[in-house]
């Protein structure tokens, strides 16, 4: 024990070395950089549009609309149906909602890859569990449950009602006279509406590696969204009878390939998986909802455990930690560090604390995979080096168990990616392992403008766009609404408090604007929008936290969270995001809205 610090930096002590484990973080990120960066991807265009196949909707033919709404939601996922609910609630009869889907569900209609599951545990994640009375069958829920329970929302909210599916925005222009909006999209409609919610999602457009010959291969291929189960066979349970003859490829190991890599391992007849950098995968411990636990649930018990988990994530302010499952425990482990109060730390002590308790973590990972897989070589392999939050974190009770089949093999390209692809399969190292079926599981396009990832431009007021608004970054007040641009609001990761439940930011949002446009109704106003002052007020609160988690993530090996290297990025995924945290954030918005008085907001 160090005289001044109440916590131990002694390896003998710890049981791992902390300076050893900065320097191995450091070789391994070193080796990843790439100096394209986010140009190492393609997008799904051109010959390579056919991985953007719906495979789950029959193709609909309709007439362009020109009809009005009163609210068009742009997105039929958990945030636009969470839009949808909380504007149901205070009275809004006349919604539309449009998706390029064939129905709701958003992530949950288009990633139907066996084994598709929620890692965060179901009884947080799933929205409005006590406004439809329902308790999720198991602790992480399956993509069946999380589809239905969409539509069992939308069924809820009567929001079938004026829907517009496989229905893709190509603009929304405000018409300052009428005072509406005009949405055109692919089906040449021009439909109008007096307010609109942008719930596009952050990651729906897949992207693909820019390997040297994607194009040229011969065989089977498509994306993990756009599963094809006509040519795999099975369902996301599994039982992929098709691929029993079947030489399979995956590209990618990240938090999806982590879930369908077991059920390919049981179903192909040899499964190859190209992996560029292990993810950590910890262990699931999933169950089935036990009824006694069920039974005693008292009503509002879900929006107690929602926020008790967002505010054990944000730092141990719950005194009790509900959920207690692998995304708390590294929060658990700083406890376990530290003799005394947290609190009474430096911040500088903080901030090695928290590391070493991600190392820590971090070294019980590694040392699962050593246990369960048999291969020593192999397990080394699997061995995550990096910070746990540089990548999502994954859990799994069958992954790193299914490289103990000896039909499955680690293709390890020690950071490197793979070299290129042929007509018959993949290159690695001067290999070329021959497959029937290419799956790429890459990943969705992030870190581009937010107008390039939804699709779609917004001209506002006075000819003003939102991809030249937002070009050198967000600007919104309470990541909710935004200057020039009247009766529009955008939920999601949009300068708002980030919390890994992405459901409860998309409804503290949704709530939010429910609150606005029924104040707005009662005060007898058409129109409303930020002022330019309280738009500048809300950038210069985000600003002020300066860079301190991007800080952090420039140390971590590649990915989407940190721009792939650390390089600055004003559209990066956490790019600009309110840096107090979510428990501050929604407490910003609580007390603004006991204010009464809609500071910030022009209405008239
Ligand atoms: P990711 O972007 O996380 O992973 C893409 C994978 O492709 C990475 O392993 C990446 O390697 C690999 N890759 C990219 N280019 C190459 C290349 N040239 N050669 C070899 N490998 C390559 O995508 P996912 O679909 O896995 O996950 C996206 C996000 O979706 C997650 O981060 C998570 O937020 C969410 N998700 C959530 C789930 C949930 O339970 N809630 C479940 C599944 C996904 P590298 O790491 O080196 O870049």
């Amino acid at each position: 024990m160090t005289a001044t610090k109440p916590y131990s930096t002694d390896p003998s002590e710890l049981g791992f070395d902390p300076e050893a484990l900065r320097q191995k973080y450091a070789f391994e990120r070193d080796r990843r950089i790439r100096k394209e960066g986010f140009g190492q991807y393609r997008d799904a265009k051109g010959k390579l549009e056919d991985y953007m196949i719906d495979h789950y909707a029959k193709p609909i033919e309709r007439e362009p609309l020109t009809d009005e709404v009163e609210f068009a939601i742009i997105g039929g996922g958990y945030g636009g149906l969470l839009a949808g609910a909380r504007l149901r609630e205070v009275g809004v009869e006349s919604i539309r909602v449009i998706d390029r889907a064939g129905d709701f569900g958003g992530t949950w209609y288009w990633n139907r890859y066996p084994g598709a599951q929620c890692d965060i545990e179901a009884y947080v994640y799933m929205p409005l569990l006590d406004e439809l009375n329902y308790v999720p069958t198991e602790r992480y829920a399956h993509a069946p449950e999380l589809l239905e329970h969409s539509i069992n929302i939308a069924k809820h909210y009567d929001l079938y009602r004026d829907t517009c599916f496989q229905t893709e925005v190509t603009e929304i222009e405000w018409d300052d006279n009428s005072k509406r909006w005009i949405i055109h999209t692919n089906r040449g409609d021009a439909m109008k509406a007096q307010y609109i919610a942008m719930a596009n999602g952050p990651l729906t457009r897949p992207k693909l590696p820019g390997i040297p010959g994607i194009e040229k291969f011969k065989g089977h291929t498509f994306h993990t969204s756009r599963w094809d189960y006509d040519y795999t066979g099975g369902s996301p349970d599994g039982g992929m009878d098709k691929l029993n003859d079947k030489r399979v490829g995956i590209i990618g190991t990240g938090a999806t390939a982590i879930q369908c890599i077991p059920h390919l391992g049981e179903d192909a007849k040899h499964l190859y998986v190209f992996q560029r950098t292990p993810s950590s995968v910890d262990a699931r411990h999933n169950a089935p909802t036990d009824p006694e636990w069920k039974a005693k649930l008292k009503p509002g018990w879900h929006k107690r455990r929602v926020v008790n988990f967002n505010e054990t994530l944000g730092g141990g302010y719950a005194d009790d930690d509900m959920v207690g499952d692998g995304w708390t425990d590294i929060f658990r482990n700083v406890g376990g560090i530290v003799t005394g109060n947290v609190d009474e730390l430096t911040e500088e002590q903080k901030d090695e604390v928290f590391e070493l308790a991600d190392f820590k973590k971090m070294q019980e990972i590694r040392d699962r995979a050593e246990t369960i897989v048999e291969d020593k070589e192999t397990a080394d392999k699997l061995k995550a080096y990096y910070r746990q939050f540089c990548k999502r974190p994954c859990f799994h009770d069958e992954y790193l168990q299914t490289y103990n089949r000896p039909s499955v093999t680690l293709v390890d390209t020690e950071g490197q990616g793979v070299d290129e692809i042929t007509e018959k399969g993949v290159v690695v190292q001067g290999v070329e392992y021959e497959v029937d079926c290419l799956i790429f599981s890459t990943g969705f396009e992030v870190g581009t403008s937010y107008t390039r990832q939804s699709g779609y431009d917004l001209i506002g007021k006075n000819g003003t766009r939102l991809s030249e608004k937002w070009a050198d970054g967000l600007r919104t007040h309470h990541g909710l609404t935004t200057h020039d641009f009247p009766n529009c609001f955008v939920l999601g990761f949009t300068q708002t408090g980030v919390t890994p439940n992405a459901t409860h930011m998309l409804d503290e949002q949704a709530s939010q604007m429910a609150y606005i446009v029924s104040e707005a109704r009662k005060r007898g106003a058409q129109v409303v929008e930020a002022t330019q002052e309280a738009e500048d007020e809300w950038c210069a609160t985000c600003d002020s936290y300066g860079d301190k988690t991007e800080r952090m993530l420039a140390q971590c090996t590649p990915g989407y969270y940190n721009n792939e290297g650390g390089k600055a990025n004003k559209n990066g995924f956490i790019s600009g995001q309110y840096g107090g945290g979510a428990v501050k954030f929604f407490q910003i918005l609580k007390e603004w809205r006991e204010a009464g008085n809609l500071q910030g907001l022009d209405i008239s």
